[in-house]
């Protein structure tokens, strides 16, 4: 069970082997990236910077984003592998991916993220 200071809310990351990836798919959104992370996705993928960067981000108002995938009207992380259910640079995937459920923003008002995580709780 993980806790963080001041946030009102205990995470079970063991929740995350059978929620079937809600965080990383749903009504659309960002997941923003630094050049650093961009650098250690690459390398996970095996592949050049600059193709890396034109296959997998979009820049949105000056800021590098992933790209996502809609279908059926949900969108999708394109590392989102949809079959077995899992990041395919989960070693490399960025800070806001790896920081979730902890999220400022869910610090002041979480009824959003209990409605989307199966593994937070108040306990
Ligand atoms: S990078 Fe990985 S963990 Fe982050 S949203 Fe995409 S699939 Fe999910």
């Amino acid at each position: 069970m993980d806790n963080k200071n001041n946030f009102p809310y205990h995470f079970k990351s063991s929740a995350c082997k059978t929620c079937g990836g809600k965080c990383c798919r749903g009504f659309g959104g960002y997941v923003w990236v630094s050049l650093e992370e961009l650098e250690a996705m690459a390398i996970t993928r095996r592949m050049e910077l600059s193709l890396f960067a034109r296959q997998y981000l979009r820049q949105v108002q000056g800021r590098l984003s992933l790209q996502e995938f809609v279908i059926n009207g949900e969108h999708f992380c394109c590392f989102f592998d949809r079959i077995d259910r899992h990041c395919t640079i989960y070693q490399s995937r960025p800070e806001q991916c790896r920081t979730f459920p902890f999220w400022d923003k869910f610090k002041e008002d979480p009824r959003e993220l209990f409605a989307e995580c199966p593994g937070v709780s108040l306990e």
